[in-house]
């Protein structure tokens, strides 16, 4: 589809286009082969020579529609999905990284990307430095080594709720000759698309507001094409020399901008295989087709209820970047001048048990590890995923006793507020 369309277009026109007589509806391709008529002809894919489907490990219709209208959205040149969040994030470290090699990354990311990076791939070989996203450039910049491949962050944190400076990151990675690879969940491409300042990679949990719905797990990662490979060829030899698993194939000679992308289908997918069914890759399809709905909807929600909670008596602080005076307003401003997302998070004075009281109080508001569906949900980091932290720790991942993560839904924006005020009067 042309680039000339809006995100809304994009959302429910994009991936899928039929020719005369086949389904209006992207379909489900539940099959994991593909039939040819020649020997020949399928030996021409095995070879790289061809494009086209035969094992749906590699490449699948669904799946590929889907990946489209998501590369078309973050305005880059080629895309994946894969089976989960974790998957993207890891392989995109994986196809650009082997033993030996070095990543520097945003201390304030998601738990489970942290736990990767932090302990997962050093036990590959590979080592992670993770760096304050709020320091200064120069402080920053101490973190790059010889060896370092790539830089990392969220463009808004899951659960610290930062916002990335990206033209900051984007400047020190380029300036040591490595892309930036931004995690753009929770913004998603209606509210930020980090290629347009200056992103190399991007990559998605879509099991949050991309599906939009709690009802299935997946991850992307979508390629600018705008990094030039060959320009830093001696660090990725990886993509710049051959590969002799597919006859010596040179990925940035033989696919150009598609580089990327086809060595992380033609090598990690082969290999390692997180795959999403091609039936959850149409439940994402489904979702994407609302996502400038809902994400309109969960930014005018959660302003209201962020406004609501931070003048109440029993409220000590309100983290929400659409709120003027946060922290991140003025950045958010710059990147997201049209909202950050629906999850925020707020402090109750007292203590842990207070927080206790109030989150068993609520009605509407669900006890839910999720975020980022149409139905808000909370969650007590405190008692949930910090539980295991002693309270020195939680001061510095910046958790109080009682702090709450709420991620504020689709339903009237006045049901919501109610049932956070009788929870409140129980406190
Ligand atoms: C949830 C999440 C992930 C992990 O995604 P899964 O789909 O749960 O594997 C990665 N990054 C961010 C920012 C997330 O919120």
């Amino acid at each position: 589809m042309s680039k000339e369309f809006r995100p809304d277009t994009i959302c429910v026109q994009a991936g899928w286009k039929p020719k005369k007589g086949e389904p209006r509806v992207l379909p489900i391709y539940q099959s994991t082969t593909f039939k040819y008529d020649t020997t020949e002809e399928m030996g021409r894919l095995f070879a790289l020579e061809e494009d086209g489907y035969f094992y749906s490990r590699l490449q699948n219709p669904t799946n590929d529609a889907v990946a489209e209208k998501i590369c078309e959205l973050e305005g880059g040149v080629a895309a994946m999905l894969t089976s989960s969040g974790q998957a993207a994030n890891f392989y995109t470290i994986a196809n650009l990284c082997q033993a030996g090699d070095h990543i520097v990354c945003s201390a304030k990311v998601y738990g489970g990307t942290f736990n990767l990076y932090a302990a997962t791939i050093h036990k590959m070989g590979m080592e992670c430095t993770f760096v304050d996203p709020d320091a200064p450039a120069e402080e920053i910049d101490k973190a790059f080594r010889p060896n370092t491949k790539a830089v990392v962050g969220e463009t808004i944190a899951n659960p610290a709720l930062t916002i990335l400076d990206i033209e900051k990151f984007a400047k020190l990675a380029h300036a040591h000759g490595v892309p930036l690879i931004v995690d753009n969940t929770f913004a998603t491409p209606i509210n930020c698309r980090p290629f347009e300042h200056g992103a190399d990679i991007v990559t998605h949990s879509t099991s949050k507001y991309m599906d939009g719905h709690a009802m299935a797990l997946g991850g992307c990662i979508v390629d600018s094409g705008n990094f030039d490979w060959n320009a830093h060829a001696e660090k990725f030899p990886g993509l710049t020399t051959p590969d002799e698993t597919y006859h010596g194939v040179v990925y940035t000679e033989r696919f150009g901008k598609k580089a990327f992308i086809t060595k992380a289908t033609a090598q990690l997918m082969r290999d390692l295989g997180s795959i999403p069914s091609p039936m959850n890759s149409f439940l994402l399809n489904v979702g994407l087709e609302t996502l400038p709905l809902r994400v309109e909807k969960h930014c005018s929600n959660a302003k209201k209820v962020a406004e609501f909670l931070k003048n109440h008596e029993k409220v000590e602080f309100v983290n929400c970047g659409m709120l003027e005076g946060d922290r991140y307003y003025e950045v958010a401003q710059k990147y997201m001048p049209n909202g950050t997302c629906g999850v925020l998070s707020f402090g109750l004075k007292g203590t842990k048990e207070d927080a206790v009281r109030f989150m068993d109080s609520l009605k509407l508001c669900a006890i839910v590890t999720h975020v980022a569906d149409a139905r808000t949900c909370v969650l007590h980091p405190a008692s949930h995923t910090h539980r295991q932290m002693n309270e020195e720790q939680l001061r510095e991942a910046g958790v109080t006793p009682g702090m709450i993560r709420l991620s504020v839904g689709i339903e009237n924006p006045q049901d919501i507020i109610d049932d956070l005020a009788q929870a409140l009067a129980n406190v």
